[in-house]
Order: C-alpha cells, then sequence, then structure tokens
C-alpha cells in the first residue's frame, strides 16, 4: 500500500461531521465484551469486517444510574486503549475504525462546531475530540456516561495520533508505525 492509498484509507468519507463509510459495520460491544477486549479483536479480524464503528451499550436504572450490566466508564476506557494498542500494531492500514479514524481526522486538521456543548464538557482538554461522546451514552442530565472513559482514550491515544499525523503530512506511509512499534518490542 502506497503512502496516498493508506491516506485515503485513513481518511474515509465524512458522515455527520465525521468520516465514516457508508457501508460501516456497527457493533455493540456490552459489557461481557468490553471486559475481552483482546478476544473481541480476534473476533472481529476474524469476521474479516474492514470498516467498524463502535458503540458501548448503555443501561440505566430506574433511578438514572448506570445500571450494573451497562459498560462502564472505567472498562470502556481500557477496552478502548487495548483494542487501540493492538489495531495500531497490526491493522492500521487493513481495518477502519470509526472512532480512531475520526479521532486522527481531528488531529490532522478537522474541526467541528463546539458551540452547543454542555456546560460538563466547555472546559474539557479532549472536547475537540470527544464532542460530548456518542449521543447512545448521554443521561438525562445531559452528562456522557461514559466520560472518564472516553478521556482515558483520549489522552492514551495521543501521542500515535501525532505520529500517523506526522507521517501522513510527509506523504509516508502510517505503516511506518507500525514497523516503528514492532521494533521497540
Ligand atoms: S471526555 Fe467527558 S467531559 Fe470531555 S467532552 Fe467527552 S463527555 Fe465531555
Amino acid at each position: 500500500m502506497t503512502g496516498r492509498q493508506a491516506e485515503a484509507a485513513l481518511t474515509g468519507r465524512y458522515h455527520n461531521g465525521f468520516p465514516l463509510s457508508d457501508d460501516a459495520t456497527r457493533v455493540i460491544v456490552n459489557r461481557q465484551l468490553c471486559q475481552q477486549p483482546q478476544r473481541w479483536y480476534r473476533d472481529l479480524r476474524r469476521s474479516g469486517a474492514s470498516r467498524v464503528q463502535i458503540i458501548p451499550q448503555v443501561d440505566t436504572d430506574e433511578a438514572g444510574n448506570l445500571s450494573a450490566a451497562s459498560v462502564q466508564p472505567d472498562e470502556w476506557g481500557a477496552f478502548l486503549c487495548a483494542v487501540f494498542d493492538l489495531w495500531v500494531r497490526q491493522d492500521i492500514d487493513k481495518i477502519q475504525l470509526h472512532l480512531f479514524e475520526s479521532t486522527l481526522a481531528i488531529w490532522r486538521g478537522f474541526t467541528c462546531n463546539l458551540d452547543d456543548v454542555n456546560n460538563a464538557c466547555r472546559e474539557c482538554p479532549v472536547l475537540r475530540f470527544c464532542h460530548e461522546g456518542v449521543p447512545q451514552c448521554r443521561l438525562a442530565d445531559g452528562k456522557n456516561a461514559l466520560c472518564a472513559g472516553y478521556r482515558h482514550f483520549f489522552t492514551y491515544s495521543a501521542p500515535y495520533m501525532k505520529a500517523l499525523r506526522d507521517l501522513l503530512k510527509q506523504h509516508r506511509s502510517p505503516r511506518e508505525l507500525m514497523a516503528m512499534l514492532s521494533q521497540a518490542e
């Protein structure tokens, strides 16, 4: 894959402000799956899906709090980081994961309107990446049920995203990052 082809694979098309291919497979991640990121990713690779949007299963109890069956914020952050660790070493140019694609697009200068975000998110250091999280995770008060998990992921992925951004800026292949990471380990 050339640098230009890899860039096309990484940027995709834009949908609702974020890059998302029309034929993306939407995968609901329940709490059980969330606790097994390596297994989940292995099964994803086996499925052959190449464009994937991951949606956490968020359930609330009668009081409006996260239920025990729901994906929990810390587990969600750990899941995203573990999946990202595998993807960035093996599949940057093979599997388009929507969250990773949109995060990279923003590192590369893509912007979206942040005028109407709720007060809880307004001062957040990762707001431009998170944009209040996916709507499926919003609680009745407007806050995102998995906020801590998203914050963890966007902070964790930042150095890798910067490296990918810089490679693409220099018209180099993102595969170079995979090679650098394998040499370092
Ligand atoms: S990480 Fe939390 S506070 Fe920051 S934008 Fe996302 S939901 Fe809002």
